[in-house]
């Protein structure tokens, strides 16, 4: 039975981490992706020294510092007068005597490349493309992933990892669609020389306005800069990856500081998301059959955390098969207990830290008065919970 494969729907960032880090533990896995081709979004990803941990574990790191960027801090901006309202340091000596891992942003291309390469060289990962997952069926210890196109794959047991939207989840819990914020993120990259001189820091900043902000940073060696301008709107579409409309930019953002009104005027065309996360449950495994990332719980990008989590799953998920053997339920089960407290307080925990970005009128006054005296320590000490890697009863996660 060892030789039956793994199957896993969907490779993006979660799929292909649980893929490779399947392989590295001696498990034959087969990747059913839906897309003719592997690949991410143009856009940037915020990596905590939490999923650097796991890039040690697979190892990933090399290929992952080739071309992130190590942002000196994460600096919160007041939206309106431009003042900053905290400042934590990422490159200094206080942040690494903290945490053993670094903090770094990266181009998602970049990060999926890396992923997807190194499952290429490993000869126990299948990769399948256009291969679209509409369900399963199990027969006791073996499961069969229907696909669109009539066609059958079969393999000892199903992760789903097909984010947001997942067909898995819909077969093994049903539960219906996934919680529309209300909030609308924005996404571009600008080339570092059209980025304002003035504005091109070597930071994660985010300018938190009145029902709105706007994160900037720099990606590949600083060679591009990502932008995300995210606001409250009951405007919804269904589906993802759309253009967004810059007039509507500009009129929820209207009142804010001329740097911010600087950057989204560099931008001739967006891509829009609709937002949308889900209550943390736990039934996310059941028999040979586990959920990994988005597909098990979808979270508010607040924390920058959705794709660690994936990954962090993913080094979970493998650990806990190598140790149980044949018994992949058994495995999905543990793997799932490490896991659900861990992800649902990132996943509660975001969209409290939206609430935060976009607090408006006394709210907004009591938030800068609450942030500007807390010293770079203080700050360590409050995101230790997730950086260090521990999970909700204080053990490793792994
Ligand atoms: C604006 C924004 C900013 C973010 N910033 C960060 C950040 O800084 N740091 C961070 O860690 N996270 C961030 N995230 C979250 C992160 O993008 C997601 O949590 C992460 O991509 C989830 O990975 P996944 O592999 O679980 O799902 P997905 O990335 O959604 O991948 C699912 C894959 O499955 C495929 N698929 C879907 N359905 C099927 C099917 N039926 N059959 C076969 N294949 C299928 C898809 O084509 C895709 O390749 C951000 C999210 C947003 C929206």
């Amino acid at each position: 039975m060892n030789d039956d494969p793994i199957l896993i729907a969907g490779g993006g960032i979660g799929g292909a981490a649980a893929a490779l880090a399947l392989a590295r533990k001696g498990r034959p896995v087969r990747l059913l992706e839906q897309s003719r081709a592997f690949g991410e979004i143009g856009a940037g990803i915020q990596l905590g020294p939490n999923v650097f941990r796991m890039f040690e574990q697979l190892g990933l790191t090399e290929a992952i510092e080739e071309t992130a960027v190590r942002p000196d801090a994460l600096v919160m901006r007041d939206a309106l007068d431009g003042e900053v309202v905290t400042r934590v340091p990422l490159n200094d000596d206080g942040f690494r005597a903290r945490f053993p891992y670094p903090y770094a942003v990266t181009y998602r291309p970049d990060l999926q490349n890396a992923l997807i390469d190194a499952c290429r060289a490993e000869p126990l990962v299948d990769l399948v493309t256009a291969a679209k997952v509409t369900g399963y069926e199990t027969d006791g210890d073996r499961v069969t992933a229907t696909l669109q196109d009539g066609g059958r794959a079969g393999g000892a047991g199903l992760i789903g990892a097909d984010g947001l939207w997942s067909k898995v989840r819909e077969t093994l819990i049903g539960d219906g669609p996934p919680r529309v914020s209300g909030h609308i993120a924005y996404r571009a990259v600008l080339p570092a020389e059209e980025m304002p001189a003035h504005l091109r820091w070597n930071e994660v900043v985010l300018w938190a306005g009145p029902r709105t902000h706007l994160v900037q940073y720099p990606l590949r060696r600083g060679e591009i800069f990502n932008l995300v301008a995210v606001f409250h709107s009951d405007r919804y579409e269904e589906g993802w990856d759309v253009f967004g409309d810059a007039d509507e930019l500009f009129q929820r953002f209207s009142g804010e500081h001329p740097h911010v009104l600087e950057l989204l005027g560099k931008i001739d065309s967006w891509r829009m998301w609709v937002l949308c996360d889900r209550e943390p449950i736990k039934e996310w495994s059941r028999g040979p059959i586990a959920l990994l990332g988005d597909a098990a719980h979808p979270m508010l990008q607040y924390l920058a955390q959705g794709a660690c989590m994936a990954i962090e799953d993913a080094v979970c998920l493998a650990h806990q098969v190598d140790r149980h053997g044949q018994d992949l339920a058994a495995a999905f089960r543990a793997y799932r207990d490490k896991r659900y407290l861990r992800t649902g307080r990132v996943q509660l925990t975001a969209r409290f830290y939206g609430d935060v970005y976009h607090a408006e009128g006394v709210t907004r006054e009591l938030r800068n008065r609450a942030l500007a005296p807390r010293t770079p320590a203080q700050a360590y000490d409050g995101m230790a919970w997730l950086y260090n890697g521990v999970d909700e009863t204080g053990g490793q996660i792994l």
